[in-house]
């Protein structure tokens, strides 16, 4: 037979989901794909060892409900609201895949988290960018840009600003499709939409325990929503798309709030030293409710502070990207990794 094309045009249109860097040695101060500085508990660690035993032959639990319902408790809902997936980019994959036929809308302010972009022309369906405003206030078109799908990452990366839940509220009920609202680091926020869930069935709100819980390793996400939008969400996942040592890892993780709470305030500290210090030297800073901060310096590219932090093994996150290549996205992490950053920095902007 001749051959055949068997890419889809689509795809090879498509300029892909770029990830920050993992360096698999040691030695960098990892400031670039905004994980917890500080491990999980023992408790934690210790059920993840005891996981990993002889049953590591049987399949996990297709729904992983041992999981579902420690979200269930630990957030005062029941399990037929809430789904898990394997990392949150598991679950937006999921809802490309229920709600997005090719050339449907799919709407979010840029910039924003770069997978939506790849996953919806993965689906086919039509990506419809509006504009953050100068003040990072919810843009007053995202109603009537009439998405099949409408996202709002809320802390916003990577500025991480915070649209008021009382806005999202209003916009769960003029939007014509599902809203999402992605809470990847709301746990670093002073509020939150989940509790939207009880009056919205065209709303999914989106957490994950790779960031406040220390888990990005384990791959752990979860969807909330009314318990029929999660049932038809639940008819597109993979079989068994958590594995049973992630089932174990977030099960503890959802039972040990008071760790998570006590990393959150440290990362929240931290942030405030770093927001003042990168001030301090002349950056513009938006007041972040994420563990993360964007930093920038208008119109001035940040490429070779970049590249001069990296040799010197502190690792940020640059995108070279339109209306970002002035900024660097700069993780926080403890205090003392955030002293050597603000003293690098500080090198770079003397001479
Ligand atoms: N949403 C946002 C906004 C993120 O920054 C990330 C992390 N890259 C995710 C979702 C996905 O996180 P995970 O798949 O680790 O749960």
């Amino acid at each position: 037979m001749p051959r055949q094309p068997f890419i889809r045009p689509a795809i090879r249109r498509m300029a892909g989901y770029v990830p920050g860097e993992q360096p698999q040695g040691g030695g960098f101060i990892k400031l670039n794909t905004n994980e917890n500085p500080y491990p999980p508990s023992a408790a934690v660690r210790q059920a993840i060892a005891d996981c990993a035993g002889e049953d590591v032959r049987l399949y996990p639990d297709p729904m992983a409900n041992a999981l579902r319902d420690a979200a269930a408790r630990c957030y005062g809902l029941s399990r037929e609201q809430i789904l898990a997936g394997n990392g949150s980019d598991d679950l937006l994959a999921m809802i490309m895949r229920l709600c997005v036929d090719p050339g449907d809308r799919v709407v979010y302010p840029m910039p924003t988290y770069s997978l939506y972009d790849t996953l919806v022309e993965i689906a086919g369906g039509t990506i419809v960018h509006l504009a953050w405003p100068a003040d990072w206030a919810l843009p007053a078109d995202v109603a009537a840009a009439n998405g099949r799908v409408t996202i709002i990452c809320n802390p916003n990366a990577p500025s991480g600003t915070f649209v008021p839940v009382e806005a999202l509220d209003r916009l769960a009920r003029e939007v014509a499709g599902l809203l999402v609202i992605d809470e990847a680091y709301v746990d670093f926020a002073a509020d939150s939409a989940l509790r939207l869930v009880r009056q919205h069935d065209n709303l999914l709100v989106l957490r994950t325990l790779s960031k406040s819980f220390s888990l990005a390793g384990m791959r752990v996400g979860l969807a909330f929503g009314q318990p029929q939008l999660i049932d038809e969400l639940a008819k597109v996942k993979d079989s068994y798309n958590l594995s049973r040592v992630s089932i174990a890892a977030g099960t503890a993780a959802l039972s040990d709030a008071d760790t998570v709470r006590a990393h959150v305030a440290r990362v929240a500290a931290t942030r405030a030293r770093l927001i003042a210090g990168l001030r301090g030297l002349g950056y513009a800073v938006p007041d972040s409710q994420a563990n993360f901060v964007l930093a920038r310096r208008p119109g001035v590219d940040q490429r070779p502070i970049y590249d001069a932090l990296k040799a010197r093994k502190i690792l940020v996150r640059y995108f070279n990207a339109d209306g970002l290549r002035d900024a660097l996205r700069i993780t926080v992490g403890t205090d003392a990794e955030i002293d050597a950053l603000l003293a690098a920095l500080g090198d770079q902007h003397a001479h």
